[in-house]
């Protein structure tokens, strides 16, 4: 390894403090405490208030709100997420598999309606995002995965080697092209979204990590450095943090993915790149797989979810400054885009996974009162966003018809029976 040195943040995208004004300093009662302020957490909040604006919400976030992986991902928000279909139909057959489908479709328009509700200023696009077989082995997956789209009434396009090149200047064997596909920045999405869940009347406590969870007969005691909240139910939304503060260890297993971005390319590169603005992701296919995408001020990112580190001992999370890693990743690009030699890096940053048996979170109830709302693999954008439709129902009481409960039946309760939490003393 060589002792080059890389600009790491916690986060391209952004990042900022804890408000220091919202550190939980006391005790306080609430109907429904949240633990964890990603995408997950701040959705379950938000929802619950919007449905019920009567209760009381408070939530508990270590840092700030999009300090970890939902502040930090690589902006995909696809209606369906790589392997989504072969995986689907092997968990649920091919019934439950189109119910699915269907359901994200409508997913990927209430995600567009909820931003445009809030106002949310996430640099949201609906864009085309492209898969490509960089060994010819990977066409025929592309192939399978674009006769099964047909099937499924999903909007794909198989491309030939040329016809890909035209999109990317790289040695490529053919491509898959999909459309209902969006992009969005995800500090700005996790930021938004922590506005919304405030004007809905949430209590939001920055800096102020659950230390310690205890049950008293009708309510749950979660403690932190400096306070307690009272409340009758809980949900833990820490998802790769989770197995480290005693929830959901063996359900969820911590990951960590890494990504570089260069400086904003000269015309020369670019050119050279010969990006098209139909795509702003392209995703190699396979299981194992490295992911790029150009920014429109031509910045170009990478990133490695080939070499993603899994935690050995189920709860402690990979080192974030890692030389090693991101020396791969710049290797790697260097390999497939040589006339990139000699441009800077921006920024080199990673974060957490939480992985689960399925790839599915796990979305629901997992013992009287208490809630888990983790477990979102690489492909939690959309689908955390809208957990807090799963959620709120239950956790305000009411019935709500709007097929979320049968999308969570089907898909988000794998796993649940065997998540373990310690309620009488959760200590970090
Ligand atoms: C590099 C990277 C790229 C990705 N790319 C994509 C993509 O393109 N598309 C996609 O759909 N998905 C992607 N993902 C996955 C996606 O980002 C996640 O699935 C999603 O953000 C999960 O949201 P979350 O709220 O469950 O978790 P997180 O955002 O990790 O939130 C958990 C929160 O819990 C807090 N917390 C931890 N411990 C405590 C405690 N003791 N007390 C209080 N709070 C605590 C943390 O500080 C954190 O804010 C990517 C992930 C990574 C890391």
């Amino acid at each position: 390894m060589s002792d080059v040195s890389y600009p790491v943040r916690t986060s391209f995208w952004g990042t900022t403090s804890a408000d220091p004004i919202s550190v939980l300093d006391g005790r306080e009662g609430a109907d429904v405490v949240v633990v964890g302020g990603g995408l997950a957490g701040l959705s379950t909040a938000y929802h619950t208030a919007r449905l019920a604006p009567d209760l009381k919400i408070v939530l508990l976030e270590k840092e700030y709100a999009g300090y970890g992986a939902s502040g930090r991902n690589f902006c995909n928000v696809p209606q369906l997420a790589r392997a989504d279909l072969s995986s689907l139909v092997r968990l649920l057959g091919p019934e439950g598999a189109r119910y699915i489908v269907d359901h994200q479709a409508q997913m990927f328009e209430d995600f567009q309606a909820l931003i445009a509700d809030e106002s949310i200023d996430c640099e949201f696009q609906v864009v085309d995002l492209l898969h490509i077989a960089v060994h010819e082995e990977m066409v025929s997956g592309l192939r399978r995965m674009y006769e099964q789209h047909r099937e499924y009434s999903f909007p794909s396009e198989l491309l030939d080697a040329e016809q890909t090149r035209k999109y990317v200047n790289e040695k490529v064997f053919g491509g898959l092209s999909c459309s209902r596909n969006g992009y969005a920045q995800p500090f700005k999405l996790s930021r938004g979204l922590r506005e919304a869940a405030l004007r809905r009347g949430v209590v939001i406590h920055e800096g102020s990590p659950l230390s310690r969870l205890s049950r008293n007969a009708a309510s749950f005691v979660a403690e932190t450095p400096g306070g307690s909240v009272e409340a009758k139910q809980c949900v833990f939304a820490t998802n790769a943090y989770s197995p480290g503060i005693g929830v959901a260890k063996g359900v969820i297993s911590p990951n960590y993915t890494y990504t570089i971005a260069t400086e904003p390319l000269d015309d020369e590169k670019f050119e050279l790149m010969g990006w098209h603005e139909r795509h702003r992701l392209i995703l190699d296919a396979g299981i194992n797989h490295w992911d790029s995408q150009m920014r429109p001020n031509r910045q170009f990112l990478m990133g490695d979810a080939m070499h993603s580190s899994v935690s050995k001992d189920g709860v402690s999370l990979a080192r974030h400054d890692d030389p090693a890693v991101y020396e791969g990743i710049q290797a790697e690009m260097l390999k497939r885009f040589p006339f990139l030699e000699g441009t800077p890096l921006d920024c080199a940053w990673g974060g957490p996974l939480g992985m689960t048996e399925s790839r599915y979170p796990v979305t629901g109830k997992i013992a009287e009162g208490l809630f888990l709302n983790g477990g979102y693999n690489g492909r939690g954008v959309l689908m955390a966003s809208l957990s807090g439709r799963v959620l709120a129902p239950e956790l305000a009481g009411v019935e709500v018809d709007d097929g979320y409960k049968r999308y969570a039946d089907l898909l988000l309760h794998h796993g649940r029976e065997a998540v373990q939490i310690s309620t009488d003393g959760v200590t970090v």
